[in-house]
């Protein structure tokens, strides 16, 4: 393999910026272009940093003042010859060293293809590569501790655990092929129908984990319903200007549409269709009831926000009505004018549960609000939990083609077809869970995994 380089820290200008070799020839291109400070110590060690300068061979220029740090192989990130060019931080700077390694005899790296090394070259399994982008990715907490635990294996220790068991029930059909004059099948079948269904709940556990790895990785997808006037926007500044919001806008799909990452309590809601909430200058304007019904439909949470200092109307009942069997919170807002209205409404406490009293306008309520997202997404208790968590799409799929498998398998061994048969989808969830950790997968999906890396990881 070729021996690559990239500059591995984000651009800009910061303290320091490391450019990243990997490959055999990555000291023999060091060595012409670094000058150690201790000109003697020629010696090359792992896990050691020599201090010196960048210079250029041909111009003789000193381009900067660096550390370099030393990794042999096998033990680096990428398992091959590695260094780390610790530079200050500053894009001319980095540019120019990065230019002189490649001038040198490096290539420069694609994204993602230090991991993808490591994963080729066997030091991690696929999902554990995955993991690493999700970790840089992590908007939360919870989040970032769901990837370490990925990244730790433990998605892969219970996928091999179950492929094991796979393998034990393989081995007995070979042996009942093999040896057809040993009448050893009934056994066969019945242990083939206790380990099935054994690993058909383990692989519905997964499945089902990835409701709650969804959230830990995308965020609560949240919307906040009202008619004009409730207060949307007034409370969803509030919640935006509170110093433990951390909030990040990503433009959305649509041209007028915005994502906005909230943090509350460690669990990061993702707001949705906010620009609509703001634009609604002219309060004239309907709520849309399609389109609240629409948003609601595959929200992870619904704020129904009311203004407690009139009577519901038509459009408030029809609010109620949507959200009605969702998970909803009501907020009965304008608590600060006095008595709200209709705090004991019947059709208000009989469409959701959780109902709390808040002044959008100076917080008072806000701190409940916050509370009660906590107690409805308990995500703390999901990634303390060392149950594994699936929170990504593609090892979600596999897990339900795995368990399409297992059942195809189960019938097939209660109907009484040959044991021959029975060993086709058996054989199949094996190739399905090692799509996970990347014992059998094809180039494409690889390449399209390690693409999605940004360059210098
Ligand atoms: P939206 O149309 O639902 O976005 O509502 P706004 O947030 O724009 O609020 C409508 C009006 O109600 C504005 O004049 C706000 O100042 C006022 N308002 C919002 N929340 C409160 C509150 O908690 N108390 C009081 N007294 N007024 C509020």
């Amino acid at each position: 393999m070729s021996t690559i380089a990239a500059i591995s820290t984000a651009t800009g200008n910061g303290g320091i910026g490391i450019i990243r070799m990997s490959g055999k020839k990555c000291f023999e291109i060091l060595e012409k272009i670094f000058i150690p400070y201790n000109k003697k110590n020629n010696e090359i060690n792992g896990y050691t940093i020599k201090f010196g300068y960048i210079v250029d061979p041909e111009t003789k220029e000193k381009i900067d003042e660096v550390l370099v740090s030393f990794f042999i192989e096998p033990k680096s990130y990428t398992t091959e010859n590695m260094c780390e060019i610790n530079s200050h931080g500053g894009i001319v700077v980095e540019k120019k060293i990065l230019e002189l390694c490649l001038r040198n005899g490096a290539e420069i790296a694609e994204a993602g293809e230090f991991t993808k090394r490591a994963f080729l070259n066997g030091r991690i399994d696929l999902a554990q590569a995955e993991s690493v982008i999700d970790l840089i990715n992590s908007k939360t907490d919870n989040e970032a501790k769901a990837s370490i635990n990925q990244l730790e294996g433990n998605l892969s220790k219970k996928i091999h655990s179950i492929r094991d068991k796979l393998l034990d029930v393989m081995a007995d059909i070979e042996a009942d092929i093999d040896y057809p004059e040993y009448d050893i099948e009934e056994v066969t079948n019945s242990k083939i129908k206790n380990i099935l269904e054994e690993i058909r709940n383990d692989l519905y556990k997964l499945s089902n984990s990835f409701e709650n790895g969804k959230i830990l990785k995308e965020g609560v997808k949240t919307i906040i319903l009202g008619k004009p006037n409730a207060g949307k926007s007034s409370l969803l500044n509030t919640i935006l200007e509170e110093e433990r919001a951390i909030v990040s806008e990503y433009a959305g799909t649509t041209r007028d549409t915005i994502e906005e990452f909230v943090n509350i309590n460690g669990i990061s809601l993702k707001l949705i269709d906010t620009a609509g909430i703001r634009e609604t200058e002219d309060k004239i304007e309907e709520i849309g009831v399609k389109r609240a019904l629409k948003l609601s439909e595959d929200a992870d949470l619904i704020i129904a926000i009311f203004d407690g200092s009139k009577q519901l109307d038509k459009e408030d009942y029809e609010i109620l009505n949507i959200i009605k069997n969702k998970k909803a919170i009501i907020l009965l807002n304008k608590m600060d004018l006095g008595d709200l209205n209709f705090e004991n409404d019947d059709t208000i406490k009989k469409s959701c549960k959780n109902i709390i009293k808040i002044s959008a306008k100076n917080g008072e309520g806000v701190d409940v609000l916050y509370n009660t997202i906590s107690e409805m997404f308990k995500t703390n208790e999901i990634a303390m939990n060392d149950g594994v968590i699936i929170t990504n799409i593609r090892h979600k799929n596999q897990v339900d083609k795995a368990i399409k498998s297992v059942e195809e398998a189960i019938v097939s061994n209660e109907s009484g077809l040959p044991i021959d048969i029975v060993s086709i989808p058996i054989k199949q969830i094996l190739v399905d869970l090692s799509a996970i950790t990347g014992e059998d997968v094809s180039e494409d999906i690889i390449n399209e995994i390690f693409s999605k890396f940004c360059l210098g990881k």
